[in-house]
């Protein structure tokens, strides 16, 4: 981290209360042996796995929730108004990439990837991206549990964690992001993939659309078509640009009359894009963290949507957003929607298929 650059404190602040409150938890659950911390709670990309679940099979993994379903949802509209605040603000491995990238600079140990290396290393999101909903709806276990560095950590691998996967993951975090910045978050993140697909709204709203019509219709017609098309066609508009004319709604402006050409701007984005050189940040990597913004040192020259007063709408609403996780969360027995997981199903006679195998977790009675 460069110290001699004006710090954006809102997100130097909540990316320390989000790895303060993970090390509570893990230390509460050292000290307290009957508490189970539920980690994976507060995990919106869990949501949007919960929300394909519910509306593909009309069911949930045992330990997602309405809460999750609603997190999900919360997520989707976030990307859509504001970008990938939850990348920016919220994300742990984000965070720690980034604490880890400024490291590896400070030693002088970074390496810059190549323009075609960076094209093709961003497939690998998109493929674990359909790897993981592939095998999340075709057996209602979360998959992404398996790698999940965080996950992994969390839990201090538990059963769910395939070890020598979440092994991988945990080096790709920490070496790859010494040398290579943003590595995790960049070319392998698989919630990063839908983050970006959900920012190229257009596209993947026709394709949810264009396949909900042909259910309509009750024509028989696999999720894996819509899927694979949704991944390969995000891969396809990120390396080749595709255009963010409208969503999401806010996005970074610079105004060229005032701008000295400093060069402040493109040295400080966490995400290495040249800002100094456009007008619209339409740059797909932006996640409106705001490090332009507070390093600018010419008044008005960068802003969010050329209006002065937009530059704490980030930080707003990642707090407002983040803050409604907790209530959602606390009462995610008492809200109106339930579902029942397949070994319900399987009870109620409903499928035939060999129960899910998460039923004896313990947040998994708590569902229904
Ligand atoms: S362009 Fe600005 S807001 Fe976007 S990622 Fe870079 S520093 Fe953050
Ligand atoms: S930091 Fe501000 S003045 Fe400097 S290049 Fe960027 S927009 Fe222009």
């Amino acid at each position: 981290m460069r110290f001699n650059q004006k710090r954006n404190l809102p997100r130097f602040i909540l990316q320390w209360i989000v790895i303060s409150f993970l090390l509570f938890l893990g230390a509460r659950a050292f000290l307290q042996k009957d508490y189970v911390p539920d980690f994976e709670a507060y995990c919106p990309f869990g949501g949007v796995q919960a929300l394909s679940s519910y509306f593909l099979n009309n069911s949930l993994a045992c330990t997602m929730t309405t809460a999750q379903i609603a997190m999900g949802i919360m997520l989707i509209i976030g990307i859509i108004l504001f970008s990938k605040l939850f990348c920016a603000f919220i994300c742990p491995i984000g965070t720690i990439s980034e604490w880890l990238g400024n490291l590896g600079d400070k030693f002088k140990v970074s390496i810059k990837i190549s323009r075609s290396a960076d094209l093709l290393l961003r497939s690998l999101k998109y493929i674990l991206l359909f790897v993981t909903f592939y095998y999340t709806l075709d057996s209602n276990e979360l998959f992404c549990k398996k790698f999940d560095p965080y996950y992994a950590v969390a839990s201090g691998f538990s059963l769910d964690v395939v070890w020598y996967f979440a092994l991988i993951s945990i080096s790709l975090v920490v070496i790859g992001s010494i040398i290579f910045r943003l590595f995790w978050c960049k070319y392998i993140c698989p919630l990063g993939a839908i983050s970006n697909i959900l920012k190229f709204t257009w596209f993947f709203a026709a394709v949810v659309l264009l396949y909900a019509l042909i259910r309509l219709t009750g024509t028989q017609f696999s999720y894996v078509w819509p899927l694979a098309v949704i991944a390969i066609g995000g891969y396809l508009l990120e390396i080749f640009g595709g255009k963010l004319n409208f969503f999401p709604v806010a996005k970074i402006t610079r105004n060229e009359s005032s701008c000295t050409n400093c060069q402040l701007c493109s040295r400080k984005c966490p995400q290495v894009i040249d800002v100094a050189r456009m007008k619209v940040v339409t740059d797909v990597d932006c996640n409106l963290c705001g490090e332009c913004l507070e390093v600018c040192p010419e008044k008005d020259t960068l802003q969010i949507n050329r209006r002065s007063g937009l530059k704490w709408l980030p930080v707003i609403a990642t707090i407002v957003k983040s803050s409604g996780f907790h209530p959602i969360r606390a009462h995610r027995n008492q809200m109106l929607w339930q579902f029942h997981c397949l070994r319900q199903q399987n009870e109620r006679g409903q499928r035939s298929a060999g129960c899910c195998y998460l039923c004896h977790h313990p947040q998994g009675q708590s569902i229904v």
